[in-house]
């Protein structure tokens, strides 16, 4: 069994206490940042509530029929509800629609096959859409002993209020630099390396350990020094964003491009410059959402970093004013 980051062992001791205590409602909203490992947590306390033989502190054994079919994923009392493939099959939803909510209020009616609780995790909860938000408030209006509905959100506030009231909140947080630290070194990423990743990602731990897995730094590096050259105008929008978008890295560029752009405003005293740097900050954020779709992908991007060069040009000539 993987073992949590402290602050998931915090949340998860948490709900086994409201657990133990008879507390544990029939609606949990697991809600903070991304990336902290929220569903782990929910996915742990499920198979604890799942688990045939659970040990003295009532941990899963791992061992049972249940542990057993939790980890092939076809326990027939546990659902997992996130986003499907469209009807042509060629991409997947970024809804999760009434159909899919309609299955899980019919899982929840019936009777637990291994006799246990039945747990239904949907993931992302703010993704749900309005007309399956109706039916979604009516199951968790209608709660059954053993039966588990929990949601799983980064953005709570984009849930309707109803729901958000209708559930017990459990709430991740950024944890402090120190337990980051500790942890990411725990996990074999060397002091300089990990120091560098916790800062470049503002104190987020999972944001830092995934940039330390997969080259994120070095892309970020990269990102950061393309900026300062087009700032400059030493090379072509053009070719940068054909560069940018050329693997399947151009999501991740506009996300740290938009972040740089941010920690750059936050350096700064000119408020009519932070407002343009916010608003490139949007622009980047609007453009990484138009890579999902069918736009040419190349285009946005050039648009966008016209757009950069063209913030920093005329700071240039206001400069030599
Ligand atoms: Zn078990």
């Amino acid at each position: 069994m993987s073992t949590f980051a402290p602050w998931q062992q915090r949340v998860y001791d948490q709900a086994v206490a409201a657990q133990a205590s008879g507390r544990l409602a029939h609606g949990l909203l697991f809600c903070g940042p991304a990336q902290l490992g929220k569903r782990a947590v929910a996915e742990r306390l499920a198979q604890r509530l799942l688990c045939q033989q659970p040990a003295a502190a009532g941990e899963p054994c791992g061992n049972c029929r249940s542990c057993h079919l939790l980890a092939a994923g076809t326990h027939p009392d546990y659902q997992f509800v996130s986003f499907v493939p469209n009807k042509e099959g060629t991409r997947l939803r970024t809804e999760i629609v009434i159909e899919q909510i309609r299955q899980v209020s019919e899982k929840l009616s019936l009777t637990p096959q291994y006799g246990g609780a039945q747990v239904v995790i949907i993931d992302p909860a703010e993704a749900v859409n309005h007309a399956a938000c109706n039916a979604l408030l009516k199951t968790l209006e209608e709660p059954v002993p053993g039966r588990y509905l929990w949601l799983l959100s980064a953005h709570p506030a984009r849930l309707p209020a109803t729901i958000r009231s209708r559930c017990q909140r459990y709430e991740f947080r950024l944890p402090q630099a120190a337990e980051s630290l500790a942890w990411l070194k725990q996990l074999g990423h060397s002091d300089a390396s990990a120091r560098e990743a916790l800062e470049a990602a503002r104190g987020h731990p999972g944001l830092a350990n995934e940039w330390l897995g997969n080259d994120g730094l070095k892309l970020r590096r990269e990102v950061g020094s393309d900026l300062a050259k087009l700032a400059r105008g030493d090379v072509g929008a053009v070719e940068t964003a054909q560069r940018w978008v050329g693997d399947d890295n151009a999501a991740v560029r506009l996300r740290h491009a938009a972040d740089l752009a941010l920690a750059d405003a936050a350096g700064l005293t000119d408020p009519g410059r932070t407002r343009s740097l916010a608003a490139w900050f949007d622009q980047a954020n609007r453009t990484r959402d138009l890579l999902r779709t069918t736009v040419r992908a190349d285009l946005a991007v050039t648009e966008l970093l016209l757009a950069w060069h063209a913030l920093h040009g005329r700071r240039a000539e206001g400069g030599s004013r």
